[in-house]
């Protein structure tokens, strides 16, 4: 099969499809691949370390697009991307169609096969092409908020981890799912102390096992969390409710209760966030102040570090990769109930039920 790989033109993106290491994989397999220039050479993936792995380096993203037989990208495609693409060809990457309607009509006019990562499924009802990136947006979210409690970015002055004689900071995380968790993570690590909450005991009792005392847990309720971020330095959004819009959590009103200088960071901001006053920013302005509290509020996160976030979702799509390209995309999903999810469109048709009833397509 021939595998392509163009550059993503989305802007401010820096992550690429596979990594060098996911296309020796390919080509030590017999398959044959192609690389636009310099799609990687941004986080250190260069043109010559993807040619020692096997690839073809292209320099237009037209011949990708015209020759490959699967693309493989990160990104939703762009209006010029999905022009492109044409009848038959197998396109594997993030999609996100429910909101996004010209997306969904560009993929139906062009007849290719789309297969979204956030829609591939797991043996327990997980999302595995979306945990990685929750993993680096829950592990970012420390680091970002911990820089936001500095002086200069308006912040109280609050080091996390206190020192020997001054108190740590107060952590107060909002949802205990991949993102929470692995803040959680970081915040104890930075030696924070640090409260979680989640509305399933279930989950609740499996991190208060997992973590022997050392992370507080609470049942979410509006008054644990009032209590929770009066006295919080610093409040992390990672709730998701699969399918709706993140229930505001936190209330204009509430926030007045807030230490001034503190900050939130909401994670769920790509799912409308989970405070009242959050709206979203972006790396190159990611922090605006609201009744005294440093709201940070990025959509994509992951994108900050993209090397790393390239190397995981590599770890993670490769196997899917590996299974279409061997098998052909008809045999791989019908190996495989879970990657069958992922298949949003095909010929002309939304094949994804959530996708077709958000947009008033047939199903
Ligand atoms: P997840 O499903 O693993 O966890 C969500 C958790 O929220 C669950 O444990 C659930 O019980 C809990 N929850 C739901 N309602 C709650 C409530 N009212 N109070 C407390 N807890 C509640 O999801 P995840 O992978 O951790 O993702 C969390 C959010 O982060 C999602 O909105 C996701 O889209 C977002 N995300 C954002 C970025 C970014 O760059 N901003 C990156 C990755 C993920």
């Amino acid at each position: 099969m021939i595998i392509g790989i163009p550059k993503e033109i989305k802007n401010q993106e820096y992550r690429v499809g596979l990594t060098p290491a996911g296309v020796k994989e390919l080509t030590q397999r017999g398959h044959q691949v192609m690389v636009q220039k310099d799609a990687g050479s941004a986080i250190g993936f260069f043109d010559l370390n993807y040619q020692a792995a096997g690839a073809e380096i292209v320099p237009e993203a037209e011949t990708i697009f015209s020759k490959a037989d699967m693309v493989v990208k990160v990104k939703e495609p762009q209006p010029e991307e999905y022009r492109r693409l044409r009848p038959g060809q197998l396109l594997f990457t993030y999609l996100h169609l429910a909101p996004d309607p010209d997306q969904t009509e560009g993929l139906i006019q062009s007849g290719c096969t789309a297969i979204a990562y956030e829609t591939v499924t797991d043996e327990h009802g997980g999302l595995p092409l979306l945990a990685p990136m929750s993993e680096v947006a829950g592990r970012l979210s420390v680091q970002a908020g911990a820089r936001c409690l500095e002086k200069s970015m308006g912040g109280r002055g609050v080091l996390l981890g206190g020192v020997p004689g001054v108190e740590s900071g107060h952590v107060t995380i909002i949802g205990g799912g991949v993102v929470g968790e692995n803040a959680a993570r970081m915040a104890l690590g930075l030696g924070a102390e640090v409260t979680l909450l989640d509305r399933s005991v279930a989950r609740l009792r499996e991190l208060d096992h997992r973590y022997q005392g050392r992370l507080k847990t609470l049942y979410s309720t509006t008054e644990s969390v009032l209590q929770c971020i009066r006295r919080s330095d610093l409040v992390i959004g990672a709730v998701l409710v699969p399918g709706a819009a993140a229930p505001k959590l936190i209330s204009r009103e509430m926030l007045k209760q807030m230490i001034p200088g503190s900050v939130l960071v909401d994670v769920a901001i790509d799912q409308g966030g989970c405070f009242e006053t959050s709206r979203a920013t972006t790396h190159d302005n990611p922090v605006y102040i609201e009744e005294g509290i440093v709201h940070y509020c990025v959509a994509n996160m992951p994108g900050a570090v993209a090397r790393t976030s390239t190397l995981a979702l590599t770890n993670a799509t490769m196997p899917f990769v590996l299974a279409l390209a061997e098998k052909g995309w008809q045999h791989a999903l019908k190996d495989d109930k879970h990657l069958m999810n992922g298949l949003n469109i095909h010929a002309g048709q939304v094949t994804n039920q959530a996708v077709a009833e958000s947009l008033s397509y047939a199903y």
